[in-house]
């Protein structure tokens, strides 16, 4: 007998039809023959509506009532799935995320699992019945407070639990079938995969791919879990494994899996918008690491993206990009002239998002950001900070034309299918012999094409 682990997530428990449909397909699972434990997440809109609630009442409102207030979408909808599994036959009780053993650090709204102490449901699983826990939701283990893991935080309670259960893997049932080359309700032409690895899915995720929470990617990294990611529609339909690639060894994509290089396809196209840029000029290195170690310290979140002084010994550049929501802090910093930062040398630019192309060393492939340069010039889409890593190339664009840059780029990288160049030495092989040419035919056939996508 299996034990999984089920997370629906908001849109699939958002009428009480669909949590219906969530208990029929928790009973099949069972009746199928394996223990199952249920994570859930808030209704659909329910999170954001409750967000809404409290800024009716303050613009700033204290973190610890917040996460009190953030919880309830969850404890209901769990409440509510039990009902549902009771109605239907099934026993089963509900369990708040602290109920269910999830330990967290005290960062109220963004909080990290430390710890997972699940004998309550371990219990609950031995009398038979199923328990419904509340995602996205824990207890500080110093402070005892309720904390809340952050936007798609259900996905990581249900990694976590699978982790500490022991569980076989953790399923993620969402409104889309799997996780595809680009966000399928926005990209036209974007393709399912069979299979991802972890670093791949990784990147996709903190590049914007929200269909998995990136906290919940290195939560199953770190400890093998692997994912399944389905739609709510069909339990035995199509889906995407995500795992370390043995589970999906020698599956029908007829591809050799290979632990990294060249070889492997490109995993997708991934985007976020909402960024804010700010360029500080002529700052000293004293300065700059004064500004550095205080984001550090109030855990503001930044990306350094560029830092280097012209020739001066003593005075350099500052390129760093920010979430809109951080940059009152930001500013805060800034204005504090302990810092003896002028303000007339920050340069901010607002309305940015950050496009991002994913795939196992592309950073690698002289010809990869030449070819997303061009596609986001033939866009006519601003582009800006060009970021190479081995596995993913990023550049920042205005946020009004994302959508059409993630559509031209996801044209330029993975809609046709080409047949990837041959590599002679296999993967790991890095000479300079081969045989590319900058033509655009050339062009189109050096990164090579998606071949574990449908
Ligand atoms: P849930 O409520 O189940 O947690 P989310 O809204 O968090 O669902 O995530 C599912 C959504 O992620 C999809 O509806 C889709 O629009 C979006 N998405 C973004 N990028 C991708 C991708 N590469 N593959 C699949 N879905 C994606
Ligand atoms: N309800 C939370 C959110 O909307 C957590 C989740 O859905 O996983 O972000
Ligand atoms: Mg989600």
């Amino acid at each position: 007998m299996a034990l999984i682990v089920q997370k629906y997530g908001g849109t699939s428990v958002a009428t009480p039809e669909k949590v219906i449909e969530a208990a029929r397909q928790i009973r099949a699972a069972r009746e199928g023959g394996n223990q199952v434990v249920v994570v859930v997440s808030a209704m659909g809109g329910a999170t954001d509506e409750l967000l809404r609630l409290a800024s009716e009442v303050t613009a700033r409102p204290d973190a610890r009532e917040l996460d009190a207030l953030l919880c309830t979408g969850e404890a209901a909808s769990a409440g509510l799935l039990s009902l549902a599994l009771n109605h239907q036959g099934v026993a089963s009780r509900s369990f708040s995320g602290p109920e269910a053993g999830i330990r967290t650090d005290h960062r109220h709204g963004r909080a990290t699992i430390v710890a997972v102490d699940p004998h309550r449901l371990r219990e609950e699983l031995a009398g038979g019945s199923i328990p419904v826990v509340a995602g996205f939701q824990g207890r500080s283990i110093t402070t005892g407070a309720r904390t809340t893991l952050g936007r798609g935080g259900s996905d990581t309670t249900g990694v976590a639990l699978a982790a500490a259960l022991g569980a076989d893997h953790c399923e993620i049932v969402t409104d889309v079938a799997g996780v595809y080359t680009a966000d399928p309700r926005t990209v036209v032409g974007a393709r399912r995969h069979t299979a991802l690895l972890y670093e791949e899915m990784a990147e996709l995720a903190v590049s914007g791919a929200k269909v998995l929470a990136s906290d919940s990617v290195d939560y199953a990294r770190t400890h093998g879990v692997d994912l399944k990611v389905r739609s709510n529609s069909a339990a035995t339909g199509p889906q995407t494994w995500v795992s370390d690639g043995r589970r999906t060894a020698g599956a029908a994509t007829g591809q050799p899996w290979t632990p990294a290089g060249r070889s492997r396809p490109i995993a997708g196209v991934a985007g976020r918008s909402g960024l804010v840029r700010c360029v500080l000029r002529r700052i000293t290195t004293d300065h700059v690491l004064r500004l550095l170690g205080e984001l550090a310290e109030r855990e503001t979140e930044v990306e350094l993206r560029r830092y280097g002084n012209l020739g001066t010994e003593d005075a350099g550049d500052i390129a760093l990009t920010l979430p809109e929501d951080s940059v009152e802090d930001m500013r805060e910093l800034l204005a504090d002239t302990d810092h003896g930062i002028r303000l007339d040398e920050a340069h901010w630019t607002t309305n940015l998002a950050r496009l991002c192309v994913v795939g196992l060393g592309i950073g690698r492939h002289p010809y990869a950001p030449l070819r997303l340069l061009e596609a986001l010039r033939s866009a006519g889409a601003a582009r800006t900070d060009l970021h190479v890593t081995s596995n993913r190339l990023s550049v920042l664009t205005g946020s009004g034309d994302l959508a059409a840059a993630t559509q031209i780029v996801h044209d330029t990288f993975l809609s046709e299918p080409v047949t990837p160049l041959a590599h002679p030495a296999g993967p790991d092989h890095a000479g300079p012999a081969r045989p590319l040419a900058a033509g655009p035919g050339q062009l189109r056939s050096a990164v090579p094409a998606l071949a574990a996508a449908e």
